[in-house]
């Protein structure tokens, strides 16, 4: 186990996450499970508002570094809404990797040209605008304080962020390191605003089985405190320019899978990303 450092732990040990729990919920096999009822899947648009992001996490391709990133225009995103639309998208997913730190000159001086002090400001405008075209916004803005989560859950329907995991694993290394404590406060502020939220793991970044156990039964304290979570995903690292390790196989999502519907109630749905696992060998674990 990467064991959650002393912070997490103490966080983890205010939502009660016991060891017997963690024992307990590794055991669970795919055999535990029964396949769910139905199958449904969100038809979103995707609306990648920037690629800038303060963290450097080791498997990710979606960020670029500063002097690269880009900041869709409010044309770019109207167009790509409209076209959503009309394709009957219902949903519009706005995703961007984390609030743009002070290296990223030129995002944060076109957002002043535009009238925004954040990404945050910027974000809640486009939300608007996706509701003027008749989709409902769904935002993946990462990390946020309280204040910022209100402000933005005024515009949306729902909200998420990945926890990802609890462990504290390298490949959130770096002078900008991304933590699984910012994550929790996160998650706990989407459920103090009330906001419906999505968040999961990331399977194969360096965390082990009771890391994994860990992470689901700290999502299903917080969903008990909160009854927001609405939808928790189940995510395995794949391998990119940026990522040289191993994938995990189609065994070992298939017990996080069962896991994770084992951890959560009923009434939240287990997803796993279909452009990114093999999906047809899960199905039977509770997706
Ligand atoms: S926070 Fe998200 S977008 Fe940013 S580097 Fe990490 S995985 Fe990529």
């Amino acid at each position: 186990m990467q064991r959650a450092d002393g912070r997490v732990r103490g966080a983890l040990d205010d939502l009660g996450v016991t060891t017997g729990d963690v024992d307990r919920l590794c055991a669970v096999a795919p055999d535990d499970v029964a396949p769910a009822a139905h199958l449904s899947f969100a038809r979103n648009v995707f609306v990648p508002l920037t690629t800038a992001c303060r963290y450097t996490c080791t498997y990710c391709t979606y960020f670029d570094p500063p002097g690269e990133a880009s900041l869709m225009t409010r044309e770019d995103v109207r167009e790509v809404l409209e076209t959503g639309a009309d394709a009957g998208c219902t949903e519009a997913l706005f995703t961007f990797g984390d609030k743009p730190d002070d290296r990223y000159e030129a995002i944060h001086a076109r957002l002043d040209a535009w009238g925004h002090d954040s990404i945050h400001e910027y974000l809640h405008e486009m939300c608007e605008l996706a509701l003027d075209v008749g989709l409902l916004p769904h935002s993946n803005p990462g990390d946020l304080q309280r204040d910022e989560m209100a402000m933005l859950a005024e515009v949306n329907a729902s909200m998420g962020v990945m926890l990802e995991t609890t462990a504290d694993v390298d490949a959130h290394a770096g002078p900008r390191r991304k933590t699984p404590e910012q994550r929790l406060d996160t998650i706990r502020a989407a459920g103090e605003v009330g906001v419906p939220f999505t968040t999961g793991i990331l399977v194969g970044i360096g965390e082990d089985w009771e890391d994994r156990a860990e992470s689901l039964l700290a999502i299903r304290e917080l969903n008990e405190r909160y009854g927001h979570i609405q939808e928790v995903l189940v995510q395995p690292v794949v391998g990119n320019e940026r990522w040289n390790g191993p994938t995990p196989d189609a065994g070992t999502l298939r017990r996080a899978v069962a896991m994770a519907r084992v951890a959560l109630p009923e009434a939240v749905s287990i997803q796993v990303p279909p452009n990114l696992a093999p999906v047809r060998e899960v199905l039977d674990c509770g997706v």
